[in-house]
């Protein structure tokens, strides 16, 4: 078995019609209790003039079903002074874990602990892509992480037979990663991000550290935070490691790369996934609906982000839809009658050499804007006055559009993170 490319063959190979016909039931199963237990649900059916009786197969929920989003959310917490934002079906005292960004600092110590193997629960549809990275019973898997912290990913990992090991995601922690994983050979690792990646780079060769050789026991690593950069791809491809990009799926789930890396896999017997106002040149808005979730089920979601998305079988043979994330739709900025997101700009700016970070913020006050404006992080000192001209130029190229540039060392862009990723839209 542990030779198979599936954990769940049946599951992720299942033809079109019976996704349909799971997501289908999995729905009617959903509504009507969702709409009881979910005082945003209720709220948002009812200003609609929608009843759950209203909805009797896929075909009139996309019909008929009002979405929901963050904002929706916002305004029901402060509204109702709720903090899951109405979202909430069980009664607090149910719940088993709240995740939230970690704040932890120190100096960690590795404490073993004895949970029965074999676990499943939510989230579980993960273990299809860590089994597809490599990832078998008894293997430990390297967790290098800074949210969402806590049991999810554990549980997950746990019930594949393998054991988490921690560290921060943080360049600090750089040492203890590298002689621990000498030390345990961990096959997988969760997660790379560009800041770490650029980190590396820098850090690894004063350590005395060769990367390939040090992460030679990984045999898939995901990669999250943000697109993966051309440079970072490169470096990452001469170190021989092999990333799997993962990402978001509108807050319902999380979507992954397989070892084609043609788009992010998501789980249709899991999520109902649409893709809405697509436009000409393929850009449509995600909207998720999770399936399984009766803790805080997120129906019709507008996730604002932009993606290209098919529903075609993959050439791993998995059935289910993927999408390549573009960005997000409120980070659009219309200059002279051209969109631009951050993603257009980013291979113009990594491709100038002191800039190949990819640090760079768009600044944006409105949508519509007469001239692109850009924040962009240079590494070292270089000559300021020619490079500005340097990255006008390459943007000018690229994007078809040439920009008002602000330049800034890249620590200052670092600063604004989370730790794996940088706000790329800044308001002016
Ligand atoms: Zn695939």
């Amino acid at each position: 078995m542990t030779d198979e490319r599936y954990i769940d063959p049946q599951e992720e190979t299942m033809s079109r019609a019976d996704i349909e016909r799971v997501q289908e039931a999995k729905l009617l199963e959903l509504i009507p209790w969702a709409y009881e237990h979910s005082p945003l649900i209720r709220a948002t059916w009812d200003a609609a003039g929608v009843h759950p009786r209203d909805v009797r197969s896929l075909a009139d929920f996309r019909e008929r079903v009002p979405f929901v989003d963050k904002d929706s959310i916002r305004q029901f917490r402060d509204a109702h002074d709720d903090p899951y934002g109405g979202t909430l079906c069980i009664d607090e005292s149910e719940i088993s874990a709240v995740f939230s960004t970690s704040g932890t600092t120190g100096d960690p110590t590795l404490v073993a602990e004895s949970v029965p193997r074999g676990e499943t629960g939510p989230g579980g549809a993960l273990r299809r892509e860590f089994w597809e990275m490599g990832v078998r019973p008894d293997d430990l898997f390297a967790v290098m992480l800074f949210t969402f912290r806590g049991p999810g990913l554990s549980r997950i990992i746990r019930s594949m037979g393998a054991a988490p090991v921690w560290f921060d995601h943080h360049p600090d922690d750089f040492a203890r990663f590298f002689a621990w994983s000498a030390a345990l050979e961990p096959v997988a690792l969760y997660s790379l991000s560009g800041p770490l990646i650029m980190a590396l780079q820098y850090l690894a060769p004063a350590m005395g550290v060769d990367v390939a050789d040090a992460m030679s026991c990984y045999r898939g690593i995901i990669y999250a935070g943000e697109p993966l950069g051309l440079r970072a791809k490169a470096k990452t491809d001469e170190w021989g490691l092999e990333l799997f990009v993962h990402t978001g799926l509108g807050d319902v789930g999380a979507a992954t790369e397989c070892k084609e890396h043609d788009g992010c896999h998501f789980w249709e017997d899991g999520a109902l996934v649409e893709w809405l106002d697509v436009d000409e040149s393929g850009r449509g808005e995600l909207v998720a609906t999770s399936l399984d979730d009766r803790t805080a089920p997120l129906i019709r979601y507008r996730s604002d982000d932009l993606v290209r998305m098919t529903f075609d079988r993959c050439a791993c043979g998995r059935t289910h839809g993927r999408f390549w994330p573009l960005g997000r739709k409120g980070d659009e900025v219309v200059v002279g009658g051209r969109t631009v997101l951050p993603l257009d700009v980013w291979p113009a700016v990594e491709a100038v050499d002191d800039c190949a970070a990819g640090l760079f913020q768009v600044i944006r006050s409105a949508r519509e804007a007469d001239v692109l404006r850009l924040r962009v992080g240079y590494a070292g000192s270089p000559a300021l006055d020619g490079l500005r001209e340097e990255v006008i130029a390459s943007v000018a190229t690229v994007v078809g559009v040439a920009p008002e540039v602000e330049l800034v060392p890249n620590d200052a862009l670092l600063r604004l993170g989370p730790p794996h990723k940088i706000p790329r839209v800044a308001k002016s």
